[in-house]
Formats: C-alpha cells, structure tokens, sequence
C-alpha cells in the first residue's frame, strides 16, 4: 500500500473511484453517474471480453437490469420461463413466479455480450471508463483512509496514480484491492467453485426452461455431488453446460473436470453435448459466498459483488446481487458527498455495511448454515427428495428460497411463508468498523 500525500498536477482524479467493470462495477458507476456524481471506472481488460459464468439471470436480475435502463427486447437475449430440476429420475418445472414486483421471466445471455453491455450503458449515462488499466494497490493518507488507487496503463504498463474521495471495489472475485486494505476472507464461510463450458445444440438452445440436475455423484468417491449441474440455453445455438461445487464436508475438494464429464456422457445423445460440438474450453473460477468479506465498508472503500462475497450461499448465482449491491452503494455514496468530509461523511458511508446487512443478512446467514449442513454434505437431493418434488408447493417454496425470489410482501402465500422463514432467523451480529445493522 503506498501513503499519498498530496496529489501531482496531471494526476487522475474523480469525485468516485470504481476498480472493475463487471457486473458489480458497471452498476455501481451507472446509478453514481445517473446521480450526477463524476466517476472514474477502471477496468484492467476491453470490451467484449469473456468472463467464467452460467450467464442465468433469475427475475430477480431482469428487474435489475430495467432499472439499469438496459433494453432486453433486443437481439440476443433468451427469456426463460422458469427453472426445471430433476432428481432421482423425475423432473420438476418450476414457472418463475407471476407475484410480487419481480418480472414473470428470466433471460440468458453470454457474459461476453452481457458485461459489454452494462459497461456501455454505464459509459452512456456519464461514467468515464479508463480500459486496460489496471488497479496495482490503494493510496492512503497517514490515517490509513484510501484515497485512491495506483494502477498500470496499456501495453506498456506505464505506472499512474488516481485519486477520488471514495473508493469501490468491484473486482471480482480476486479481491485485490480489500485485501490490500486489511479486508481478508473469513475462513468459515463457504467459497464453492464451478466450471462451464460452451456446445453447440440444436436440440437444447431454445430450451424455455433453466434445466438444474441435483443428483450428480462426484467422480471420485462416488458421493453426491455438493452442488448442482446446469444447462443453460442460450437462444443462438448453443448452451452453456456447468457445474458448482462446494468442497465437499469430508472428502474434500471436487474434480469438477472428471464430474463433468462423467455426467456429459450419460446424457441423450441427441442433445450432442460432444467434443466435437465443443465451443470453449471448460474454464473453472471461484464463487466467494455468504459476505465472506467483512466489513463491507471501511476507510473509504466500498466492496460491491463478488471483492465483497455477494454470492448467494443457496444458488450461487452472483450477478443479480452484485448490480443490487452496486445501486445500493451508489445510492449511499451519491448522499454521503452531499455531506462536508470528516465525522458525517463517514457516518453516511457506513450506512452502506447496514443497508446491505439489513437486505440480505439473515437470508445469507440462513443460507450459510443450510450450505454447511447439507449442500456441502448431501448436496442438493435432501431438498429434492421425492415428497417435495410430488408436492407443488414445496417445490415452489424452495424454489424461492434458492433465488431469492422474494423479499416485498406481495400477498402470495408462498412469499408469506418464506419471508416469515427468513425473519426468524436472528439478524448478523453487528461487525467491527460498522454502525450495525438496521432493522425492518
Ligand atoms: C462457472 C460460474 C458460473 C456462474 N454462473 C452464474 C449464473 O448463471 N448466474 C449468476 O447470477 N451468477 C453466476 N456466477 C457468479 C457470477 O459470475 C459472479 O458473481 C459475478 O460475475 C460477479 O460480478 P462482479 O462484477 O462482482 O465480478 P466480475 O464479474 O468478476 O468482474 C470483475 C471485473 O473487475 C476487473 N478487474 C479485476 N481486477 C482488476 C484490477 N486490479 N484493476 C481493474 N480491473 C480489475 C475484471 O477484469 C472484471 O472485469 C457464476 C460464476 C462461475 C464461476
């Protein structure tokens, strides 16, 4: 970490910086620029870009991304309408809920054309998007609070420094730029990882449905599987086929690989998921879960998606929350500037660690417990056992559950009963740094 003191003449400089232009920093910038706010966004890579995802959005996501202003009646998007399990031979369909303030679909897209997408819509709404820059630490004053970041630029990494009053870290996964400033993973909650790859099928790439298996045995010892698997379709000829994971209670870590392909060979071949329809290579990366990195504010530094663990601990889906969480800390951010620096400001900061609690906390901590007991011990097929799959209600209760399909009362009993599930858990504990977590 490298103390500043004083900015140089030439020195980048914005009222906010956002380190990545994922999902979770593109949101983030968008609704900061929208409230009139000049961010800076840095992104280490350019546009369009592959990134390692099951490109599923639940209609939890489609909400977010009309907030975003992003026209999902354009080419390219597939709509789904709802979620198919099977398990021990059956299948379930499961239509997307038609309550609630949530649309009634869901929609897939490649994140290559996805993330390109939402940087773009950011870039339109007056964010200043620097490419091929790539953040390297923060820069602090003598108390410790960022004030923004040293980054390398373009081909010839030629060494700059930014500055701003506030700081979000949107990069992913790696979490560079938290554990740069003191912000480590906590060991007791789960991180899963998952591996997808690309084929091309006819047979498949329309399918209406978000297909999820729940009875894969892990290659090796022959177990469940403490995860899922996915089918994906993508509307354009292909699907995307994958798999999660967590390490497994007692026997460890997965081999994703030789899961996978055990589980590919087995399925009909008129769906000719085949190497030979192979249309990427399986590419694996790590899904950081359940806010397993605390506080999520401190010293000027916001961590927004998956630098902050956002990934849901039920689902592992990661994109919805990570542009839920980027609005809420726009939000926060935009109102904390209308405040002198010093106590108030900081104060206004903080509510963002609460507001995020305040959200997803008990549902997270309700996940984070129901992962350790029986995903990473069971895996799915305790929840899919043959009386929930014969009984319509179950099946759609647990299905909200695993998407978060619902937090607003909307007069749906199944939304009822889940809400009044997740409310009796006790809220998270107030965490060091933050000014605790405030109840609804
Ligand atoms: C195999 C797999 C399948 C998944 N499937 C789904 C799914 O179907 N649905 C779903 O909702 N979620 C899914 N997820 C989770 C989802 O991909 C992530 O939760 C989501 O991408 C998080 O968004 P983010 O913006 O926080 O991070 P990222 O998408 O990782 O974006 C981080 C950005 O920061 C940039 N960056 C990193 N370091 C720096 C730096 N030092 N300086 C500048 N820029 C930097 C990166 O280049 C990148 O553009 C899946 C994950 C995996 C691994």
């Amino acid at each position: 970490m490298e103390t500043d003191e004083g900015a140089s003449a030439g020195d980048h400089q914005a009222q906010v910086i956002v380190v990545g232009a994922g999902p979770a920093g593109s949101a983030t910038a968008l609704h900061l620029a929208r409230a009139g706010v000049d961010v800076l966004l840095l992104e280490k890579g350019t546009f369009p870009r592959d990134k390692v995802c099951g490109d599923g959005l639940t209609p939890r996501g489609v909400q977010q991304l009309v907030r975003m202003g992003v026209d999902i009646d354009a080419p390219g998007w597939m709509r789904t309408k709802g979620m198919r399990w099977v398990c021990g031979g059956r299948q379930v369909h499961i239509d997307w809920p038609r309550s609630g303030s949530h649309p009634d679909f869901g929609l897939t897209r490649s994140r290559r054309d996805f993330d390109d997408i939402l940087v773009r819509q950011a870039v339109a709404a007056g964010a200043r998007l620097l490419l091929e820059t790539k953040a390297t630490g923060p820069l602090t004053d003598r108390a410790g609070r960022i004030t923004g970041v040293s980054a390398v630029v373009g081909a010839d990494q030629q060494p700059r420094n930014y500055h701003a009053s506030v700081v979000i870290a949107a990069d992913g996964a790696s979490a560079r730029t938290a554990l740069a400033m003191g912000l480590e993973r906590d060991p007791s909650r789960p991180v899963a990882t998952a591996a997808r790859r690309y084929y091309r099928s006819e047979a498949r790439t329309h399918d209406p449905y978000l297909e999820l298996w729940a009875d894969l045995l892990c290659s090796r010892t022959g177990r469940d599987l403490p995860g899922y698997g996915w089918i994906f379709p993508l509307g354009d000829g292909r699907v995307n086929v994958g798999l999660g994971a967590l390490p497994h209670r007692r026997h460890g870590a997965v081999d994703l690989r030789a899961t996978m392909e055990q589980w590919v060979t087995r399925l009909p071949p008129h769906w000719e998921l085949r190497e030979e329809n192979a249309d990427s290579p399986l590419r694996s990366a790590a899904l950081p879960m359940g806010f397993n990195r605390r506080p999520q504010y401190r010293r000027g530094l916001l961590l927004v998606g998956d630098s902050g663990g956002m990934v849901s601990p039920w689902s592992g889906e990661g994109i919805v929350q990570a542009m839920e969480a980027g609005e809420i800390a726009a939000e926060t951010v935009a109102l904390a500037l209308q405040r002198p620096g010093g106590a108030g400001r900081e104060q206004a900061l903080h509510q963002y660690a609460s507001e995020v609690n305040c959200r997803w906390g008990r549902y997270y901590r309700l996940g984070n417990t129901v992962a350790e007991l029986v995903f990473a011990r069971y895996g799915y097929r305790p929840l899919l056992n043959r009386r929930v799959m014969a009984s319509p209600t179950l099946v759609h209760t647990l299905a909200r559950l695993l998407t978060h399909g619902t937090d607003a009362p909307s007069g749906d009993l199944i939304d009822t009963v889940v809400r009044g599930l997740v409310r009796m858990v006790p809220a998270p504990r107030r965490h060091a740094g933050g000014l605790g977590v405030r109840r609804r």
